[in-house]
């Protein structure tokens, strides 16, 4: 069995969902898994509807408009009487009488159960083009076989009843499911944390130990560099799990950071490529590779600088450190590099969930702060150090950190 995955840009519109169905056809169509993203931007639209409903309270004109793009893929797919309309309308008729019916005032939670309503209705569009044109496939739904705790948009694996509800699967078999959302003990919706489908993808790899990963991308494999913010990348050939793994974690967003655990310790093959290009190679990511020598870059933007010293000048030590990183877990707010001198502590941080303002003004009782927004983290692995200054491109560098020959600058 092959696990296939299809992000957001490989099924933004019809013409994309039928590409989708050529790039299956390279690969011969039999015993594979096939996880799919929400359409396009649908997962940000999403998240405006969750906004929406606790700013404002009326939603359903934003819900309603995500329905009927829905719904105009399909007419440009399927017949008129096809069953994908009625499924498309009773997914979108239930987000709608979730969030009318609706009493937590949890953000995340009630987020969990809105924006998985994208996945859901792209993976049964998807399911039901692919039975249409005869490859055939079960839909199914990835709430039953993802099982996490209850840490609502960014839900912890549980891997044991994971694997446990995966054995039902039958490894001969196509499917079709969903990225990013699993369910948590009392089967709740959750999701995995933004961009998580590659993450999803994995997590089926491993428990079904297949035989490979394919994730479908709108560039050639992974580059020494993300094509859209720098000139002359190339296009790296095979890679290490570790070189990938380092990669990833360091901001090269064409892979999710938790993708490669799971595969390295099953070795399973995992592959980059292009859904343009289906029959190119693309990123052969596996063992048994020399350590990679190419310069590559890569550049983690929306990032913001903060400095913490005690209120005396007076050293940071154990206990400040540990009430320090409390803080950061509570607000969910991720530390991209980190440096300690005598008297202050430097936290080049990724504040995904909007926690920072209550960050600040706790650690503003025992601290003081200072806080740069928006400065980017610059990572350039194998570097060569002769050249960093025109590489900087005449930024002002906040902060610099070298280990071995990478080089880490945070940048205003
Ligand atoms: P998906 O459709 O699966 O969500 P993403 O948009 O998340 O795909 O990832 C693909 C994007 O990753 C590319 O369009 C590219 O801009 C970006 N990217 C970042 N770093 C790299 C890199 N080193 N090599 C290739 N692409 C990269
Ligand atoms: N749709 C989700 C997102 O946009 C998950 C993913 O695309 O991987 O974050
Ligand atoms: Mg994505």
């Amino acid at each position: 069995m092959k696990v296939f995955k299809f992000g957001g840009a490989s099924v933004k519109d019809a013409e994309s969902v039928k590409n989708v169905s050529v790039v299956l056809g390279t690969q011969g169509f039999n015993s594979c898994l096939v996880v799919v993203s929400a359409m396009g931007k649908t997962t940000n639209a999403l998240e405006k509807v969750v906004e929406t409903y606790f700013v404002k309270g009326d939603f359903a004109a934003e819900l309603e408009d995500l329905q009927q793009k829905h719904l105009a893929v399909a007419q440009d797919l399927f017949p008129s009487e096809h069953a994908v309309f009625s499924k498309i309308k009773l997914i979108f008729q239930e987000t709608e009488a979730f969030l009318r019916r609706n009493k937590s005032p949890n953000y995340n939670f009630v987020y969990d159960q809105v924006v998985s309503c994208g996945e859901l209705v792209s993976s049964v569009i998807l399911s039901q083009y692919l039975n249409y044109i005869k490859f055939s496939n079960s839909w199914i739904d990835a709430r039953e076989y993802i099982k996490t705790d209850h840490n609502y948009r960014e839900a912890n694996l549980d891997w044991e009843r994971t694997k446990e509800h995966m054995s039902s699967l039958d490894r001969a078999q196509c499917y079709v499911t969903q990225g990013f959302i699993g369910a948590d003990e009392n089967n709740f919706t959750v999701t995995l944390g933004r961009e998580g489908s590659d993450y999803s993808a994995a997590i089926f790899a491993f428990c079904l130990k297949t035989d490979s990963l394919t994730i479908w991308k709108d560039v050639p494999g992974v580059m020494t560099g993300d094509p859209r913010k720098f000139q002359n990348v190339e296009l790296l050939d095979h890679i290490s799990y570790e070189e990938a793994i380092e990669m990833a974690y360091y901001g090269a967003s064409v892979i999710h950071p938790k993708t490669l655990q799971p595969l390295m310790q099953q070795q399973i093959p995992f592959y980059v490529k292009s859904f343009l290009e289906p029959t190119k190679a693309g990123t052969r990511v596996g063992s048994g590779v020399a350590p990679a020598v190419a310069q590559s870059f890569i550049l983690k933007e929306n990032q913001h600088l903060l400095r913490i010293a005690t209120r005396d000048f007076s050293f940071i030590a154990e206990e400040h450190l540990s009430q320090i990183f409390s803080l950061l877990a509570k607000y969910k707010v991720k530390i991209s590099l980190m440096q300690n001198s005598a008297i202050s502590l430097d936290l080049c941080v990724d504040d995904l969930y909007n926690g920072i303002e209550s960050l600040l003004s706790d650690l503003a009782k025992d601290f003081q702060t200072e806080l740069t927004r928006e400065v980017s983290l610059f990572t350039i692995r194998n570097a060569n150090l002769d050249e960093l200054n025109n590489l900087y491109n005449g930024r002002e560098i906040l902060l610099e950190q070298v280990a071995k020959r990478t080089v880490q600058a945070v940048l205003k």
